[in-house]
């Protein structure tokens, strides 16, 4: 059968992994979640202390992009691939309020895109792939079969994020993450580099009252119908 690119992009906490992850599972697919990279690199930031409160040193993390290595390593027992940072499993830090409160004003560094979209193309270049973030319909793959822009109403997305950091055991309040959320959007939808934009060919999909189960079936048999054609 033949191997196609799949590129789903959209707001934050729109649950673009989630049913990407199962996307790739079924079709037999490489996942790849880019936000997982620009984390990554976040955290780097953060633990140099290039980035915090009141400093972002550009200068610094961008002349130490080289010693930056990312990794993905499949976990047989998750099923997924968990992000390693040179060497290291940060899959869990990478998920903090902490990271994702500095993680869009380093996104929206050209260096750090240049180089995690390089590292992107090459993941994808043998096809049958499915990649989640915020440019992958619109700057990774602008000719991939099928490009989908989730989206969602904030207050849904800040709730099921709520739920889902109050699971893993840290304590968050919801205004803070609804207030996260908004001011990720703002920031990853008018930055100039590469901003948030559903591609012009990319099917809009919104999921503020669809259940993850509803969501799947309709992605995979549509993902189907684009394979066999
Ligand atoms: O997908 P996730 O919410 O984990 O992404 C975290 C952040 O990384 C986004 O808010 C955005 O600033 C940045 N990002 C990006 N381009 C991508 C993926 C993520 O700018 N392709």
């Amino acid at each position: 059968m033949t191997k196609i690119t799949i590129a789903i992009d959209g707001y934050s906490s729109t649950g673009k992994s989630t049913i990407a992850k199962q996307l790739a599972k079924a079709l037999g697919y490489v996942y790849v979640d880019t936000g997982a990279m620009y984390r990554a690199v976040t955290l780097f930031a953060m633990q140099k202390g290039f980035i915090s409160e009141n400093k972002k040193d550009v200068n610094s993390l961008v002349s130490s992009l080289d010693e930056i290595e990312l990794e993905f390593e499949y976990n047989e027992t998750l099923g997924f691939s968990e992000m390693y940072l040179n060497g290291k499993n940060v899959e869990k830090e990478i998920r903090t309020l902490a990271v994702s409160q500095f993680v869009s004003p380093v996104a929206e560094i050209e260096a750090v895109r240049t180089k995690l979209v390089a590292m992107q193309q090459k993941m994808g270049k043998a096809k049958g792939i499915v990649m989640d973030g915020r440019d992958i319909g619109t700057v990774v793959f602008p000719d991939a079969e099928i490009k989908i822009f989730m989206s969602a109403s904030p207050e849904k997305r800040a709730y099921r994020r709520y739920k889902e950091l109050l699971d893993k055991g840290e304590e968050v309040d919801y205004d803070e993450v609804l207030k996260n959320v908004q001011q990720r959007d703002a920031i990853d939808s008018s930055r100039k580099v590469s901003p948030l934009r559903k591609a012009k060919d990319a099917i809009e999909f919104d999921n503020s009252d669809m259940g993850l189960e509803e969501q799947f079936e309709r992605m995979y048999n549509f993902a189907l119908r684009v394979i066999e054609k």
